[in-house]
């Protein structure tokens, strides 16, 4: 018998570790995977994952599997894999400055092989329909998870399906969607019609969904927690800092870290600090409310990967923010676009959604909620090369919703073709 459930969320039911349901069957809740603790917890199991650690082929090449007695340890052959993961802990001292920390660190999951941490649950999520031979996957998605899908998707040989907002998508997810070879739907409506709208037909339709309901897909997500702790040599940081828009992530961290404290792994967790952008902060409201109740907003922010009105996870998370102590936040378009050009400057790099990090982590210095000297690594979620569109708007102002311009825009300038006109744009 095999050591892994899937447990509702909401009635507590019980389901096979494969059986294919998006949500629980009884009550339409969400779905949890719960894993037999592994034999061996603490030091054993560190061990065991330090000794994977620079293997490079076969699973445990991967970012994700080698973290397998966390994640799924029944995938055996069935494991589709790039791989994934590996992302580098980068420091930076103008961007530390900028935040008000001393010590922060930019885990950049940007460098997934899609180019976001989406991968990291994909890998799993596919791995999964295949082992529930499924035919075809859906998903809704903001941008990333469907770039992420298509390309697993590809590389399993699977049939995919997407659903995107029409006009809502930066232009790198959606040119990796068509590119992977996903059959693409421009839904007239925003993320959140699109999720209903996927939920729907995979019902229907019998195609496996892999949207961040799917509880498998979290598991894949908790391992940006395990490697961060593991390049820390598994002494904890204080402070994990994330942008959060439908809560997958941050309920794969919760559970993560309570899982890495259960199994002795870790013995004290950090706190999680989750950021949204002002015009999508529905999370935020609910936790400045005690999260006494669920809010719902009509979304709108630059940093489309959390323009989310209505986050799936919303359940998921809270007991990821009590388990930890965390806090959410939230900070303005300005804010995130002032954080990206800092990052973007120091040549790191990364897409709106994944400034917000930095953007939050300064407000709660400014705050006094994290100190100067505490010890953070901030997630930054997804590559500079998503969204060029708002590259291009910030720096050369195709638009005017900013004048003057932005303290940290970069004009090009446009000139003859001659040497003495290069001189003087070199002096200017
Ligand atoms: C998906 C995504 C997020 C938000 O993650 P959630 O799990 O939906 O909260 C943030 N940044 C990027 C780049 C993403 O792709
Ligand atoms: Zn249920």
């Amino acid at each position: 018998m095999s050591g892994t459930i899937q447990v509702c969320a909401a009635c507590g039911s019980e389901t096979p570790e494969t059986d294919p349901h998006p949500r629980c069957p009884r009550c339409r809740g969400l779905l949890e995977v719960r894993h037999q603790p592994p034999a061996q917890g603490g030091n054993a199991l560190r061990a065991t994952f330090d000794a994977r650690w620079g293997v490079r082929r076969g699973p445990f090449a991967s970012g994700v599997w080698r973290y397998c007695e966390a994640v799924l340890p029944t995938a055996g052959e069935h494991i589709l894999s790039y791989p994934e993961g590996n992302t580098p802990l980068l420091a930076h001292a103008t961007v530390a400055r900028w935040t008000g920390v001393q010590d922060v660190l930019l885990k950049h999951e940007g460098q997934n092989p899609t180019g976001s941490f989406k991968d990291r649950g994909m890998t799993v999520g596919v791995t999964q329909a295949r082992r529930v031979r499924a035919r075809a996957v859906a998903c809704a998605s903001t941008g990333n998870t469907a770039a992420s899908l298509s390309a697993y998707a590809a590389l399993a040989g699977l049939p995919a399906l997407v659903l995107v907002p029409k006009g809502q998508v930066a232009l790198g997810k959606l040119a990796q969607a068509l590119a992977y070879g996903a059959r693409t739907l421009l839904v007239r409506g925003n993320f959140d019609d699109c999720l209903e709208l996927a939920d729907q037909a995979s019902d229907r339709l019998g195609v496996y969904l892999l949207n961040s309901v799917n509880p498998f897909r979290i598991e894949g997500q908790k391992t940006i927690v395990l490697e961060l702790l593991q390049q820390l040599a598994w002494e904890p940081p204080d402070w994990i800092v994330l942008p959060a828009g439908n809560l997958g992530n941050t309920a794969a961290f919760g559970k993560a870290l309570e899982e890495a404290r259960e199994w002795g792994v870790i013995d004290r967790v950090p706190r999680l600090a989750a950021v949204q952008a002002d015009g999508a902060a529905p999370f935020a409201l609910s936790f400045r409310g005690g999260f006494a109740e669920r809010r719902r907003v009509e979304p709108h922010t630059v940093a489309s990967a959390i323009s989310i009105g209505n986050p799936v996870s919303y359940d998921r998370a809270v007991r990821a923010i009590r388990s930890t102590n965390g806090v959410v936040t939230s900070v303005s378009d300005d804010d995130i676009l002032e954080a990206k050009a800092v990052v973007d400057a120091a040549g790191i790099g990364c897409e709106p959604a994944s400034a917000a990090a930095l953007a939050g982590t300064r407000r709660l210095v400014q705050e006094g909620v994290v100190r100067p000297r505490d010890r953070v690594v901030a997630v930054l979620t997804g590559h500079l090369l998503k969204d060029p569109e708002t590259v291009r708007h910030y720096h050369e102002q195709i638009e005017p919703p900013h004048s003057p311009p932005p303290a940290r825009a970069n004009r090009p300038i446009e000139i003859e073709a001659r040497l003495t006109e290069v001189e003087r744009a070199m002096r200017g």
